[in-house]
């Protein structure tokens, strides 16, 4: 008996030292860091417009509380170019691209470009989606690391008539995009802007600038 209350002190200590060590994720941050806490870089590439990259800004400001700032132009990586249906530069290399540059001190970046971007669209068993010659350069509006640090949104697909919705249509799909980097999957509720955009532009226009309730809850965020 003596000996086994000599260790339940032990015990507890060992228990306590184990639930105290922090819990990591696979980007080394302390898991799960805070919405507050993290900051995130837009990356403009080439001619990307300034106005739009403002605009871009003060909606993601509006959706997170986190930090944002806006860094100087870059030319896009020509090792990320194909020219396989349509001249387009692959929007995973551009994802890789992006984490390579990050500062240490960002959690996130975003790089916003005007030339086409594709990307491989697989099934769930991870083979190429049907037909292969559609899907396997597949023109996208965005993609983003779900979760990570890197995410991509191209302004080409964007700009089809009506021009009017073109600046919502940017604001949207990087507020999505963005939302993929803080974990969030695709929602199910249409009006939230972490609805899937399924292939059509009609989808992007149809859904708001806001995140649902459930997918504010999953980040953090009180409505
Ligand atoms: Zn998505
Ligand atoms: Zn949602």
């Amino acid at each position: 008996m003596k000996v086994l209350r000599n260790l339940i002190p032990i015990v507890l200590i060992l228990a306590l030292s184990l639930s105290l060590r922090p819990v990591r994720d696979w980007l080394g941050n302390i898991f799960p860091k805070k919405i507050e806490k993290r900051s995130l870089a837009l990356q403009p590439y080439g001619n990307f417009v300034p106005e739009w990259s403002a605009e871009i800004k003060r909606s993601l400001e509006a959706t997170y509380p986190m930090r944002f700032h806006l860094l100087e132009s870059r030319d896009l990586p020509e090792t990320a170019f194909v020219n396989i249906k349509s001249p387009r530069y692959r929007a995973d290399s551009l994802l890789r691209d992006l984490a390579r540059i990050k500062a240490d001190t960002l959690d996130h970046i975003l790089g916003l470009c005007t030339r086409d971007i594709s990307t491989t669209k697989r099934d769930r068993q991870g083979q190429v989606k049907k037909p292969e010659s559609r899907y396997a350069d597949w023109g996208v509006f965005g993609l983003g690391q779900r979760p990570g640090v890197a995410a991509i949104v191209s302004s080409f697909r964007l700009m089809r008539p009506p021009k009017e919705l073109f600046l919502d249509r940017l604001k949207k799909v990087s507020i999505h995009e963005v939302g993929h980097n803080l974990g969030l999957k695709h929602c199910a509720e249409l009006n939230c802007v972490m609805a899937d955009a399924a292939e059509s532009l009609s989808t992007v226009d149809q859904v708001g600038f806001e995140l649902c309730k459930k997918c504010k809850h999953e980040i953090g965020l009180k409505d």
